[in-house]
Order: structure tokens, then C-alpha cells, then sequence
């Protein structure tokens, strides 16, 4: 078995949408960012890329690149998923976790389960999302933007290899 992390914040931005784990949830403001900016999704990609040892988001995906300008990053993850599967491998499980002080996530969490899922190639019982406050600390807690942690562990697709 393979594990890995990744991590990703973005800076919350007016005139933007807010989009985590895949789904657009309404808020005053949205994510500041190149693409989507979808916080969640970034962080599970870096955390697959990592269990397989296949660089980062960055390596793939470049901000300086046209073609990723506001892309959907759960599409990014697919294709995160697609190498990972290139590479032998397939995701065992995915556990993320999304701090800010608002919104509350928690009535969205299924929905990212799904989305997070269907890119990854998995069932959603197989992708964990919980959503935590900072407590009102640093610049979480004076709600400048949202941070996401995520573990991924990959098995080999083959056992028997
Ligand atoms: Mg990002």
C-alpha cells in the first residue's frame, strides 16, 4: 500500500464562485484562483499524485499553462486518476479535511463525496470529507480563505504483481 498528502488553500475573492470537492456551494464570496479554485479537489489530487510517487498538481496541471484557466479541477482529478491507474495502481481510500469558519460544509459533504468519487474511479464509501472551523485563529479564523488536507492511499490494481 501507498499513502499520500496533499494540501491547498485558496483566498476567498467577491465576484467569485465557491466551488469544493466538485460542488458550487452559495456563499457572499468565492475562491480567488487560476482555475476553479476548488481547494478540495486540488488537495485530494496532490495527495493521489504523491501515494504514486507522480509528482504534483503543479507538474501536470500549470497555473502558466492557458489551458488549465478556470478548469474544472475535478476534471484535473480524473486525469490525476487516469495516470495513477496508468501507473498500476488504483485509489484504496480518500479522507479530506476542509477548514474555514464559513460556510458550514457539512451539508454539502455527500455531494463531494460523490463528485470526489466519480473522478477517482471509486465508491463514495471509499471517500471520507469532513469539515472543521479554525476556531476563529490566524487567517482561517479571520476568514481570509479555506484550507483543505487530504490522505490518499493506493493499492496495486493487480494484487498478484
Ligand atoms: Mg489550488
Amino acid at each position: 500500500m501507498r499513502i499520500g498528502i496533499g494540501y491547498d488553500s485558496h483566498r476567498f475573492a467577491v465576484g467569485r464562485r465557491l466551488v469544493l470537492g466538485g460542488v458550487e456551494i452559495p456563499h457572499e464570496v468565492g475562491l480567488a484562483g487560476h482555475s476553479d479554485a476548488d481547494a478540495v479537489a486540488h488537495a485530494v489530487t496532490d495527495a493521489v499524485l504523491g501515494a504514486a510517487g507522480l509528482g504534483d498538481i503543479g507538474t501536470h496541471f500549470p497555473p502558466s499553462d492557458e489551458r488549465w484557466r478556470d478548469a474544472d479541477s475535478i476534471a484535473l482529478l480524473a486525469r490525476a486518476a487516469e495516470l495513477v491507474r496508468g501507473a498500476g495502481l488504483r485509489v484504496g481510500n480518500v479522507d479530506v479535511t476542509i477548514v474555514c469558519e464559513a460556510p458550514r460544509v457539512g451539508p454539502h459533504v455527500a455531494a463531494m463525496r460523490r463528485r470526489l468519487a466519480l473522478a477517482l474511479g471509486v465508491g463514495p464509501d471509499r471517500v471520507s470529507v469532513k469539515g472543521k472551523t479554525n476556531e476563529g485563529m490566524g487567517w482561517i479564523g479571520r476568514g481570509e480563505g479555506v484550507a483543505a488536507i487530504a490522505v490518499a492511499s493506493l493499492e496495486p490494481a493487480d494484487p498478484s504483481a
